[in-house]
């Protein structure tokens, strides 16, 4: 389908990104529209980013009014949004001590950097990393270094070195890549892009050991799993293992572009020091006004409980599609991060979808990717089942 707003746009767009043939214009609540006036049901959330759905009017009058006030001070100069906003995601996601960032690669970024310095301040001459096969941690050279798909790293190699990979939920895979040059490991407790994959509670809890026991760093990179979106606040704490770094971004700010990692005061006092690390834009007053409205409005509205009593009935759906559909094979996920597996390609059911108003993206190609704003209720899941059965089936 060809769209000519697009192809127009794109004269002076670097061809990066291979775009739907929709132009939105606006929001509200879990409906997005285009610029002839159709309704998308948004079964995306952008990607799993905005998490309170569109036109939120308390967070939208919040920034709004910080905008008119003061966007930008640099981090030469404090700013209570700052502080304020580091105090409501630290608690929110149980870690220490937050450093803003302006996306999630950088939120990887800066992760690593961390890791890499608390090796350093201990002279334990570890530097090397374990990252996942099928993990996706941002488009940076630093977190391209630990995806786990040859081709997002080839063409950019050679990349950050020491970096191996293990098979995902396979507590030995990665015992048999630690060594005394271990600094940390780094994984998505649900992995996104990866296909939607829950960890194992055992793989968690196994990584979490071999870590204690060889003073290597656990990362948990929560930039789409995170903030309410597996039925806990963070997916950490669903499993109980708490990791010693922990990046988010994503829908921790609701769409305005912000990221964060958060680490322990272990890692804090043996890390990034003034002068190791920063940022011009991050932790601006915008973005944190964001922050801490959303973290305000998680609490204020319960999401999280929400997220935790709705859930149950959109896998009941789910399942039902692979029991009555051939080409839906399987259901992975936790909460409102879920995935289908299907058999057919997804550009077919993704271009009968958007005829039927409904936005979904895919993982790993063959996986129907589901990330509703969490404020979705059942009726938007009946009308989304609706829609995506006949996108399957046509
Ligand atoms: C999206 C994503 C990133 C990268 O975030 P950006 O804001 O696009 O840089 C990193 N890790 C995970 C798990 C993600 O889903």
């Amino acid at each position: 389908m060809v769209n000519h707003k697009i192809q127009e746009a794109e004269q002076n767009l670097l061809h990066i990104y291979n775009r739907f043939p929709v132009t939105l214009d606006h929001g509200e609540g879990m409906y997005l529209y285009d610029t002839d006036g159709k309704q998308y049901l948004d079964f995306a959330a952008g990607i799993g980013v905005t998490g309170l759905g569109y036109g939120n009017v308390e967070l939208n009058e919040a920034l709004k009014a910080q905008i008119d006030k003061l966007c930008h001070t640099s981090n030469l100069y404090y700013h209570e949004n700052c502080g304020k906003a580091a105090k409501a995601l630290a608690s929110a996601c149980g870690m220490d001590k937050v450093f803003f960032t302006n996306s999630g690669a950088e939120a990887v970024e800066g992760a690593l950097k961390a890791a890499r310095k608390y090796a350093w301040t201990k002279q334990s001459g570890r530097y090397e990393i374990i990252a996942m096969e099928h993990a996706f941690h941002g488009r940076t050279v630093g977190a391209v270094s630990v995806t786990g798909h040859a081709e997002y790293r080839e063409p950019f190699e050679p990349l950050f070195p020491g970096v191996r990979f293990a098979v995902y939920n396979d507590l030995d895979s990665v015992k048999a890549l630690v060594n005394e040059k271990t600094c940390a490991i780094i994984l998505e407790p649900v992995q996104g892009e990866g296909g939607i994959r829950p960890a194992s509670r055992e793989f968690m809890e196994g990584i979490r050991n071999l870590c204690d026991a060889q003073d290597i760093l656990m990362i948990c990179d929560e930039i789409q799993c995170g903030c309410g979106r597996t039925g806990t606040m963070f997916a950490w704490q669903g499993y109980g293992v708490k990791p010693d770094i922990l990046t988010m971004a994503k829908a921790i700010g609701n769409g305005i572009p912000v990221g964060a990692f958060a680490v322990t005061e272990k890692v804090a006092e043996s890390s990034l020091k003034p002068g190791d690390h920063g940022t011009t834009y991050g932790g601006n007053p915008l973005a944190c006004m964001a922050v801490g409205k959303v973290m305000e409005i998680f609490e204020k509205e319960q999401i999280v409980e929400h997220v935790k009593q709705v859930s149950p009935y959109l896998i009941q759906r789910l399942d039902e599609l692979v029991k009555r559909l051939d080409c839906v094979v399987e259901r992975r996920g936790k909460g409102l991060m879920q995935g289908l597996v299907v058999t057919r390609p997804f550009a077919e059911i993704h271009q009968k979808a958007l005829e039927e108003g409904l936005l979904v993206i895919s993982a790993e190609g063959n996986v129907v990717r589901l990330l509703p704003p969490l404020i979705v209720e059942e009726k938007h899941i009946d009308e989304m089942i609706e829609k995506l059965e006949k996108a399957l089936t046509f």
